[in-house]
């Protein structure tokens, strides 16, 4: 069923209503629920939105979604008055830091100057504590998808808590095994240890798979990254890496050189991009390697206007990200599409020079694809598993709110997420978080890093 405004409207007009007879069900193991009377965004070209349709989940797979799903015995979530659609995929974050939130700069500097120094001092507990922090963060705004790039491994400790953090937490993702902040850019990670960490989780499958991130070519010796892409591709291992962030890197023409040698591909992410040229793009799209932006946070550090534009003219698979909470503030997948776009118009000087439903796309399927899911999640398509959010269409910033296109990527907010599902189990519902202890999560995270700071001199 074609999308119509009027029946989106109609749909947010009869919400409010409770979530009548909805019982506490995960749908893993045998669970199974109808989320029902939604507005239906499944992201899928095949399937559309419906204005008003319901969602079958058994378990952890979404089993059907149509208009009207007659499943006698099963219990049904009362879904009218939300958006019911694909979990947002967040495409590079550094989780480590988490707990540093709002601390971009102290005393000692910048940015790196700040985050160098806490790095020294940070223990695997703390970078633990920080991935718990996010991924409740994440859960709270609709972010059922995020790669971990762990960039503070300082030890395979680090990257053993980090691990077990996320995947304790229940969210999917990727974790991107990362070096030493403080490593030279003379020296290659220790391979060996890498190669130890992959062999003793890689096989494991679940919710979290593996994967390297690195200093990558702008910021590491030539003979290291290349040795670093080798060993990883060995493993097989995904890569991500930072390049062309700033001006400077940029003009040193990495993306040329890795599409040369053959060292760009779907399994290598590209970070930031921001002043990365159209050839660049171009290049990277026939390559295959997907972009992650994270544009709130590259204004924030001030690497300036990511190429918005030229890279969605280029066709190359985009995925949007936070990036940190040191930067960024807060996690929060609405205010980046929102961006998003307006950057998009601002930089082309065109009104909706970038549709709303393009960047929803990018935050949700586009995500999915660059990360290597793109056939288990990022859409609600019967046969993938059920990652699902509902977004309240009836509140106060939602309703009116013109389209769902526009209700998703300009109005709505975390708080407006009432719902969400992670391979078939709540973790999120009427607005709170099931799995999580806010209030002693958040007095644990303010207590490690009052002690970091003051080990660290920042303070
Ligand atoms: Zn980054």
């Amino acid at each position: 069923m074609a999308h119509t405004r009027r029946g989106f409207l109609a749909t947010a007009a009869a919400g409010g209503a409770l979530a009548l007879g909805a019982r506490r069900t995960n749908a893993q193991a045998g669970g199974e629920v109808v989320l029902a009377g939604a507005h239906v965004v499944t992201m899928d070209p095949g399937l559309g939105d419906l204005a008003t349709g319901d969602v079958h989940i058994r378990d952890g797979a979404i089993a059907a979604v149509a208009a009207s799903i007659a499943a006698p015995g099963v219990p049904r979530r009362d879904m009218r008055g939300r958006v019911v659609m694909p979990g947002f995929v967040d495409t590079h974050w550094h989780m480590w830091n988490t707990i540093a939130r709002g601390l971009p700069s102290s005393r000692l500097g910048p940015f790196a100057k700040t985050m160098g120094a806490l790095a020294k001092v940070w223990t695997p507990q703390a970078s633990a504590l920080s991935v718990r922090l996010a991924l409740a963060e994440a859960v709270n705004s609709g972010i059922t998808t995020a790669q971990n790039w762990a960039h503070n491994t300082a030890t395979p400790d680090f990257a053993e808590a980090e691990l077990a953090a996320q995947r304790a937490s229940g969210v999917r993702g990727r974790f991107a095994y990362g070096y030493p902040q403080a490593l030279s850019p003379d020296t290659t990670i220790d391979v060996a240890a890498l190669k130890r960490f992959a062999e003793r989780h890689g096989g494991a499958g679940g919710l979290v798979l593996l994967g390297m991130c690195a200093r990558g070519p702008d910021r590491s010796a030539d003979d290291v990254w290349r040795g670093e892409w080798r060993a990883a591709r060995e493993l097989k291992l995904p890569i991500t890496a930072h390049v062309a962030s700033n001006r400077a890197s940029a003009a040193e023409g990495a993306i040329a050189v890795m599409h040369r040698d053959g060292l760009l591909g779907p399994d290598v992410q590209i970070v930031h991009a921001t002043h990365a040229r159209p050839e660049d793009f171009a290049l990277m799209k026939e390559a295959g390697s997907p972009l992650s932006i994270s544009p709130w946070t590259e204004l924030e550090v001030g690497y300036g206007l990511p190429a918005i534009p030229a890279m969605a003219a280029s066709g190359v698979e985009m995925g949007l990200s936070v990036d940190n909470m040191v930067l960024a503030g807060r996690a929060d997948m609405f205010d980046v599409m929102r961006l998003t776009a307006d950057l998009a118009a601002g930089m082309a000087e065109k009104q909706s020079a970038l549709p709303d439903r393009r960047v929803l796309e990018w935050a949700t399927i586009g995500g999915a694809r660059g990360l290597g899911l793109g056939d288990a999640v990022g859409s609600l398509k019967p046969g993938k598993r059920a990652d699902v959010i509902a977004v309240r269409a009836d509140g106060l910033t939602t309703s009116p709110a013109g389209t769902v296109d526009f209700l998703l990527t300009h109005a709505a907010q975390p708080a407006d997420v009432d719902f969400v599902m992670i391979d078939g189990v709540v973790h999120k519902e009427g607005g709170r978080l099931t799995r999580v202890d806010v209030e002693a999560l958040v007095a644990e995270a303010a207590a490690t890093i009052a002690r970091l700071t003051e080990q660290a001199g920042v303070r």
